[in-house]
C-alpha cells in the first residue's frame, strides 16, 4: 500500500481530502473508488441512483461497469459514507447525508426529496421484537402530481 503524505503539495482538487476519507472509513482508497467519491460528493448533497452515477461517470470518462457502481455505492453505504433510500426492491437512491431525515418520493419524477426529521413525529411504535431496539425509522412518503 501506498502511504504518501496528503498535504505535501499544493494540489488543486479534493481527491487529497476524499482519499482521507475513503481510508477513515477503511476502504482502500483505489483510483476508481476516488473517482466515484469524487462525483458523489463532489457537489451539493443529493440522491443518486446507481444508473444515474453510472451515466456522469461515463461523462466524466470514468470508465467503470454498473455492477462496479453497485458494489462501490453498497461499500460507501455499508462504510457509513452513504445512506440507501430504497423504494421498491428495484429502485434505490444513495443519499449523501446520512444524518437522520426522512423523504418524499415523487412518483413522476422518480426523484427522492428531503423531510427534515423534525417534521415528522413519530408515535405509536410497536415495541421492538424481544431483544431488539429500534436504531430509526425512515419514512418515504410517496406523492405524485395532483390531477387537473
Ligand atoms: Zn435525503
Amino acid at each position: 500500500m501506498r502511504d504518501r503524505p496528503l498535504f505535501s503539495r499544493p494540489v488543486p482538487s479534493r481527491r487529497p481530502c476524499l482519499t482521507a476519507v475513503l481510508r477513515m472509513a477503511g476502504l482502500r482508497p483505489t483510483r476508481q473508488r476516488v473517482a466515484l467519491a469524487e462525483l458523489l460528493f463532489g457537489g451539493a448533497h443529493r440522491h443518486v441512483s446507481a444508473e444515474e452515477l453510472h451515466a456522469e461517470a461515463e461523462g466524466a470518462q470514468v470508465n467503470v461497469s454498473l455492477a462496479t457502481i453497485y458494489n462501490t455505492l453498497h461499500q460507501f453505504q455499508e462504510a457509513g459514507l452513504l445512506r440507501e433510500v430504497a423504494i421498491d426492491a428495484s429502485r434505490s437512491y444513495f443519499d449523501t447525508d446520512t444524518s437522520d431525515h426522512h423523504h418524499f418520493y415523487l412518483e413522476d419524477e422518480q426523484r427522492v426529496i428531503d423531510i427534515p426529521a423534525n417534521a415528522i413525529s413519530i408515535s405509536g411504535l410497536p415495541e421492538a421484537p424481544r431483544g431488539m431496539e429500534i436504531t430509526h425509522v425512515d419514512v418515504i412518503v410517496r406523492v405524485k402530481r395532483r390531477q387537473g
